[in-house]
């Protein structure tokens, strides 16, 4: 029997990258600017509206940006036309880098979206209101994904691993929290102090080392 190096070779290729695409350790980034989520109380305050405005969807499946845009507040600084995401959620909530959150002068704690007990107070601004809320904070670090996605790298929902990414300004983060939903697609949240510093974009992967 003859053996065609070629097809062997585009097959060894194909196989290659196929396995790529499958390591589930390799997951996209998503790098979050500033943003603002509403309850669905504060929209109506601020816009007079009982739903956002899809302006365009992101990644996780349901969530979008919307084409609303509030002024947020801080004893030092006011930043103009921060986005909204939608849909709406429990509580309003401000989600800053730690270099916006002392641009504003306040002290915004690093921590799970939706733990707000430490937040820092700020003023939201829309065109029909106003609100004072206690909601600012800095995301921790995490890593959206499915259960299943979870499960095949032996991960569950909470637990904390370390991710390592590549290029000039790379390096080994700590601390990343494994947060799971059935909905949700593999995605590497950080915010754009921790992007700037390691040199990566959204169009990057991180690679999960435990
Ligand atoms: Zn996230």
């Amino acid at each position: 029997m003859l053996v065609d190096i070629e097809k062997v070779a585009a097959i060894t290729a194909e196989v290659c990258r196929r396995m790529l695409a499958l390591d589930p350790a390799r997951v996209p980034i998503g790098v979050s600017n500033r943003h603002v989520h509403l309850d669905q109380a504060d929209l109506y305050t601020l816009f007079g509206l009982d739903a956002f405005e899809v302006l365009k969807p992101v990644r996780q499946p349901g969530e979008f940006a919307a084409v609303q845009r509030v002024d947020v507040i801080g004893p030092r600084a006011t930043f103009k036309n921060v986005r909204c995401m939608g849909p709406c959620r429990k509580a309003s909530q401000v989600e800053l880098s730690l270099t916006d959150a002392r641009a504003l002068g306040i002290q915004a704690p690093v921590t799970q979206s939706g733990h707000l007990e430490n937040a820092a107070w700020v003023e939201i601004v829309g065109p029909h209101g106003t609100v004072r809320r206690q909601a600012a904070i800095a995301a921790a670090r995490h890593i959206h994904m499915g259960d299943r996605h979870a499960a095949a790298l032996g991960l569950q929902n909470q637990d904390l691993v370390r991710v390592a990414f590549e290029g000039t300004r790379g390096g080994v983060l700590d601390n990343f929290i494994i947060r799971t939903k059935p909905e949700w697609v593999p995605e590497i949240h950080l915010d754009t102090d921790e992007a700037n510093a390691l040199g990566v974009t959204s169009e990057d992967f991180g690679r999960i080392v435990r």
